[in-house]
């Protein structure tokens, strides 16, 4: 047909059409196609959704469509020998053994003989007996109550709960303390807290044998690359010196954690340890009958293989070289029907609608939209950061921000939102366009995304606001902001409170009836967040003046200085270390926002010294984390390893000084 002229289409008409177009039937069709067959990275799975993406952009009409291939280190179970945890007797006979595979319970997809045997990804392979010591969530204060107990883990098989540390930084202090290996499991009081009639396919909390995989490995990207891309001309380490874990680990659905836990000995574990099995936990190490052990078998390979992003561009029209980027993970560890799956269904939809808008009447964005898909994210965000490490020094010039959907949907109860400061009120403008998928809360007057957002999860210090989080690790964001500075944010629809997580996650039963039968039966929720994406994007690809929080971000600044002031300001001029230069910095920074307010190009290179994934929890973030660990481990450390932290403290704090004083002047554009 005829084209329009692009000035014909006002700034509203566009936002109209893009969150108006979304099509709930179209993402159900998306979504059934990404869930037939498992899509783990590296694998042939992976492959096909990496072409089938590709082909649909160009269906769809974008104007460059790139598949970017990367030669990385993954791990995989074996085919024919399962990982297998193994209660002995005293003469080594097998009392009980775990399951090997979930157990199909319902999709038909569930019951393909071919699935993968359970394991955890980078768990190494290896055979080790010991004791057993329950050790709670395994986060860094679990394993200091078990050194004050007296209870040893070295040389045990640490048995810890999912749920609240990310499942590599309990690999990673079992492994310190030397434990010989890991056995993980989500306790029912934490994801089937309603008993064993409410579990799926009744409802979406866990049946007793999910056991969820997930990537063990700590650090990000591909392990034998650090640093360079894994293209084909690059340098390889041994993977005896890569960082990834030395024992093996394995997760078991929590009937099987049933077995180990009515078996433990040793002194009764505190009341808050306790979990939802009716048996009372213990702490170990080892069995009440003293001489029984546990084994614990595991068959994982690494293999060098390749996984595959797509990268999709919407050419700007006035900006072409600055980037406007929105992305999800393609690969899963099984079905993926939430993780990633909705968010890669929410994303062709999206790119569907701004292509048509195009097709229909030239318009185009005055930014360029560049999609992702990206490979291997569970591995450890591995085709993100090697794709970052690539166009580095392209995307910290150009990219103006990113726009990260891991799942779409994880429940259907609120908005959940993680970002940096500067795109705050982005994303609270956008929520107050989007009408509310929910009609309980549309007769309740909430009419907008905004509106349950802020009544169902407020923020805890201003309680008239939806509550914003931090941005650490987690997901493919991660190299974006925090190695070049990119002000980045991901959001999804969630759950409410009462488990700790979406049940389902990594596990089998993350098939596409979950999706269609319990949690979105006619596709709002995926519609809402598809209409939200496109608004953010929309704003970002649009404005005049980028629409970035200063305000906000200045005030988050100076609340995380007063808050290390507060809580070690006697301790820091104990040390002579005063704090003047580094408050100072910060009021720089405020003075220079409040002169500028219309150029902003190039604010956010630093911000990866202001917020910073918390050293143990990678998932969990932390203002000016570099300070704040650093204080945390010389609160913890001996006599003498004191000296040398607070001397990397003095640097990094004279450091993060200049960066703000640096941000404050390109603000300021002085010399
Ligand atoms: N999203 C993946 C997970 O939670 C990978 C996260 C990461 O490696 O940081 O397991
Ligand atoms: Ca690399
Ligand atoms: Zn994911
Ligand atoms: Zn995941």
């Amino acid at each position: 047909g005829l084209q329009l002229r692009r000035d014909w289409i006002s700034l509203t008409e566009v936002e109209g059409y893009v969150i108006n177009g979304v099509n709930a039937t179209n993402i159900r069709a998306f979504l059934r196609h990404l869930t037939l067959h498992p899509h783990l990275g590296g694998t042939e799975g992976e492959w096909q959704t990496a072409h089938w993406v590709a082909d649909t952009w160009r269906q769809q009409g974008m104007d460059e469509v790139h598949l970017v291939p990367y030669e990385v280190l993954l791990s995989y179970p074996s085919t024919s020998m399962p990982n297998k945890v193994r209660l002995l007797d005293g003469s080594a006979r097998e009392v009980w053994a775990s399951a090997i595979k979930q157990k199909p319970l319902y999709a038909p997809e569930e019951f393909d003989p071919d699935l993968p045997f359970t394991f955890n990804g980078y768990a190494a392979a290896g055979n080790v007996t010991g004791p057993v010591v329950y050790a709670h969530y395994g986060g860094s204060k679990d394993f200091a109550f078990l050194a004050e107990a007296g209870v040893n883990v070295s040389g045990s098989i640490v048995l810890a709960r999912y749920g609240k540390a990310f499942r590599a930084n309990i690999a990673k202090m079992a492994e310190d303390q030397g434990a010989r290996g890991l056995l993980l499991f989500s306790d029912p009081s934490d994801y089937a807290p309603e008993g064993p009639d409410f579990v799926y396919p009744h409802s979406y909390f866990m049946p007793p044998s999910a056991a969820p995989f997930g990537t063990t490995k700590l650090v990000d990207g591909d392990p034998l690359t650090p640093f360079y891309p894994a293209v084909e001309s690059a340098f390889r380490i041994p993977e005896e010196e890569a960082a990834i874990p030395k024992i093996p680990i394995q997760p078991i659905g929590y009937n099987d954690a049933y077995q180990l836990l009515r078996e433990l000995g040793g002194a009764k574990a505190p009341q808050r340890w306790q979990g939802g099995l009716n048996i009372t936990y213990h702490l170990g190490p080892g069995f009440r009958e003293s001489d029984w052990t546990v084994n614990l078998e595991v068959n994982n390979r690494n293999t060098m293989t390749t996984t595959y992003n797509v990268i999709g561009v919407l050419q700007g029209r006035e900006e072409p070289d600055r980037y406007v980027m929105l992305g999800n993970h393609l690969d899963a560890w099984l079905f993926g029907s939430l993780d990633p799956s909705s968010g890669t269904a929410a994303m062709m939809e999206l790119s569907r609608v701004f292509l048509q808008l195009y097709n229909e009447t030239g318009w185009r964005p005055r930014r360029s939209l560049v999609f992702c898909g990206w490979g291997a994210e569970e591995y450890g965000l591995v085709g993100s950061t090697e794709w970052v490490e690539q166009f580095s020094t392209q995307l910290s010039n150009r990219v103006v921000a990113y726009l990260n959907v891991d799942m779409a949907i994880e429940g259907n109860y609120t908005l959940r939102t993680k970002a940096a400061p500067l795109l705050t009120e982005a994303i609270y403008e956008s929520s107050k366009k989007i009408p509310n998928p929910d009609p309980e809360e549309v007769l309740a007057g909430r009419t907008t995304v905004y509106d349950t957002w802020a009544h169902r999860r407020p923020d805890p210090h201003e309680p008239h606001l939806p509550r914003m989080q931090s941005i650490g690790s987690g997901s493919d964001y991660k190299t974006l902001q925090h190695n070049l500075g990119v002000p980045c944010l991901d959001f999804r629809y969630t759950h409410d409170n009462v488990t700790l997580g979406e049940p389902m996650y990594h596990t089998l039963y993350e098939t596409f009836a979950l999706v269609d039968e319990i949690y979105d039966r006619n596709f709002k929720y995926h519609s809402a967040i598809t209409a939200l994406w496109g608004d953010l994007a929309v704003t970002l690809a649009e404005s005049k003046i980028l629409p970035f929080s200063l305000d906000v971000y200045a005030d988050y600044i100076s609340k995380a200085q007063l808050a290390i002031e507060e809580k070690y300001g006697q301790l820091l001029s104990s040390q002579n270390i005063c704090l003047e230069f580094f408050t100072e910095a910060g009021v720089n920074f405020k003075k220079a926002i409040t002169s500028f307010k219309k150029v902003i190009n190039g604010l956010d290179r630093n911000n990866h010294v202001i917020t910073a994934p918390s050293k143990t929890d990678a998932y969990g973030a932390t203002a000016f984390a570099g300070l704040v660990d650093t204080l945390f481990a010389i609160e913890e450390a001996s006599e003498n390893d004191k000296k040398d932290l607070w001397r990397i403290f003095a640097h990094h704090l004279a450091a993060v000084t200049h960066l703000l004083n640096t941000a404050a002047k390109v603000l300021s554009d002085d010399l």
